[in-house]
């Protein structure tokens, strides 16, 4: 991976390279039937906590030989997989992210024999080299932050499940609570060091429950510990090396994976379990489309994404049933645009400041020009509540005046909105914006002009005109009585929010929203096995973990921080539970 100036990563070549072949190949699908594979009582195979749940799921006996490349017509529908070498083993986990990484390192801890495929040519690569933290349960850092906790599964389970209607797994659901404090323990144990923080939003659970264990190690220093942790274990972990397509026997078990190595060495690794871990859709503008009916959501971290669906699309090929539910995991920072040079990002990059309107409460409208959304809730939940109506409508955009601008330039939002009314006890997410005050903005708002995705006119009809927003001059009226009146009548949004459109020039950004990942993918059981599109029953030796994994994730994404990285580690650790007891089954 190419490391960029503002430390950020980009797919190189080979990553490139390997998403070509990805999409030339793919395995067939094939019937299958449960019965056959269905066998015997499970292994309780690594002794964790969860081991009830792990006895709950009945081991599959991997049916179909092992794929041999020489016998061919495994791997593609149009042309077979021609493997220049193979490789055999017990676990072979596709992706070294923040599932992959957590299910190689327990399945080798578990006694099998694993080799790791990731895409990318470092531990630079990886999503889960860079995240703030994971949300957990019942960990040594809870208990020991001041005054211990009182968050239990309990509280967790019917959170999420009520608030995401009761959509994913909830068996699943339970059991990566359940395995939280474990994933996280794994985490120490390799060196990893917590804090228990308060996040500034999306935090049902603050105060004397808590919840976000925030990460302190630096990244460069994670990325050594995972090296370490998996020269430790034998685990032999390829990089540059890319699924191409799922390996099937004749009945349809999953036999292993062809891969695309970086100098297009063909190689197909045998396996008993093959744990799919790759991160999502995010790369593929295809999939998007596909799944979340846009072709707008951009990479937050930066560049492209090299999670470009490949394991998806190949447990679909193999016949693995995918879920209903697609979503994505929002950038809280604003919103962004395909044009625009410094998009905005986390707070410690450098960032356009202007598309800090598309998420400050004021002002939203749809491309004809009509109010779409409750401005509020989208700055005061950007990632849960606020983020379906910015990805159906975008681009969105926002539009405000001169006062705005000048108060934000001068002011910032936290004096400008308490101003208004709001106070410490009734706007939660305001601390955030003390102090947040947006120098840079006319330098910024005339770097958008230039580049496109920003507009500034004398009259609101001028403004309008420029991006077709037919309706805004009536949406503008109305909008300012409920201003004036104090009172949002159409989407009630706090009324410390609403900033009138009155004071010429006007100002209009055109944003689009981005994603730190996707979610919705392969069906998945509470043992993490692929399920299958026929029969709805497991296919024996495939299993899937993370955000590639449809069942666990709900849409909009949920109101707990760091709650997708949690759900990766535990459910990266059960694969690997249920993979290593499928062994020894
Ligand atoms: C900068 C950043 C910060 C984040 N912070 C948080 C946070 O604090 N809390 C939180 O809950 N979530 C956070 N997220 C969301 C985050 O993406 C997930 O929590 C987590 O990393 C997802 O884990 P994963 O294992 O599903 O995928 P990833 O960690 O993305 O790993 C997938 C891996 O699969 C590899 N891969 C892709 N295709 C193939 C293929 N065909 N063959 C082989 N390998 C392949 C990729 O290169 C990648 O390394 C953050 C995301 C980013 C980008």
């Amino acid at each position: 991976m190419e490391k960029q100036d503002n430390g950020e990563i980009r797919a190189n070549e080979a990553g490139q390279e390997a998403d070509e072949a990805v999409r030339a190949a793919g395995a067939p699908r094939r019937g299958m039937d449960r019965r056959n594979f269905l066998k015997g009582a499970a292994l309780s195979a690594l002794g964790v906590a969860s081991a009830g749940a792990l006895a709950a799921c009945a081991p599959q006996q991997n049916g179909g030989k092992a794929a041999d490349a020489s016998d061919g017509a495994k791997a593609g529908e149009d042309e077979p997989f021609k493997a220049e070498e193979t490789v055999d083993a017990d676990v072979v986990v596709v992706g070294c992210g923040a599932a992959g990484f957590m299910a190689a390192l327990r399945a080798s801890k578990g006694g099998a024999n694993v080799v790791v495929l990731e895409k990318g040519d470092s531990m630079a690569a990886p999503n889960g080299i860079y995240v703030s933290g994971p949300f957990a349960v019942g960990t040594d850092v809870l208990q020991n932050k001041p005054g211990g906790t009182t968050l239990t599964v309990d509280d967790a389970f019917y959170h999420v499940m009520e608030y995401s209607h009761w959509t994913p797994n909830p068996a699943l659901m339970r059991r990566c609570l359940e395995t939280s404090a474990d994933a996280v323990a794994q985490l120490e144990e390799i060196g990893y060091t917590f804090e228990e923080k308060n996040f500034r939003f999306e935090t049902p659970f603050m105060g004397e429950k808590g919840g976000f264990h925030a990460i302190t190690n630096a990244s460069d220093e994670r990325a050594k510990l995972w090296e370490q942790a998996l020269a430790d274990h034998n685990v032999d972990v390829r990089f540059s090396t890319a699924l191409v397509s799922l390996a099937t026997g004749d009945d349809g078990s999953v036999t292993g994976v062809n891969a695309v190595e970086k100098d297009k060495k063909n190689i197909t690794f045998n396996a008993k379990a093959v744990i799919l871990a790759a991160g999502g859709y995010l790369g593929n503008r295809d999939l998007q489309e596909r799944f979340l009916h846009t072709r707008k959501l951009n990479v937050a971290r930066g560049g492209d994404s090299i999670c470009t669906g490949d394991t998806i699309l190949a447990a679909e090929k193999a016949g693995a049933a995918l879920e209903k539910t697609y979503g994505y995991c929002p950038c809280e920072y604003g919103g962004t645009h395909a044009n625009a040079s410094r998009p905005a990002k986390q707070d410690k990059f450098d960032q356009n400041t202007a598309f800090k309107f598309g998420l400050y409460g004021c002002l939203l409208v749809d491309a004809e020009g009509k109010r779409f959304i409750n401005e509020g809730l989208l700055c005061d939940y950007p990632m849960s509540y606020g983020s379906e109506q910015i990805l159906k409508n975008s681009p969105w955009y926002a539009v405000v005046d001169q006062a705005y601008v000048d108060a934000m330039s001068t002011q910032g939002l936290y004096n400008y909105t308490t101003a208004k009314g709001a106070t410490e006890d009734t706007w939660f997410i305001g601390n955030y914006f003390k102090d947040r005050i947006l120098e840079n903005l006319p330098a910024d708002i005339e770097e958008g002009i230039e580049e496109g995705w920003c507009f500034k006119a004398d009259t609101l009809e001028e403004l309008a005109e420029h991006f077709g927003l037919d309706e805004l001059p009536q949406t503008v009226a109305r909008y300012n009585e409920f201003c004036d009146a104090g009172a949002d009548a159409e989407f009630g949004a706090n009324p410390w929010y609403l900033s009138k459109v009155a004071t010429p020039p006007f100002y209009v950004t055109e944003n689009e929203p981005s994603a730190w990942s996707t979610f919705g993918g392969v069906r998945i059981d509470d043992c993490c096995r692929v399920l299958s599109a026929e029969t709805n029953d497991p296919i024996p030796g495939l299993f899937a973990a993370g955000t590639d994994a449809g069942s666990l994730y709900y849409s909009p994404y949920y109101d707990i921080p760091g709650y997708c990285y949690g759900l990766c580690i535990d459910s990266g650790y059960i694969a690997a539970e249920e993979a290593v007891a499928a062994l020894k089954a």
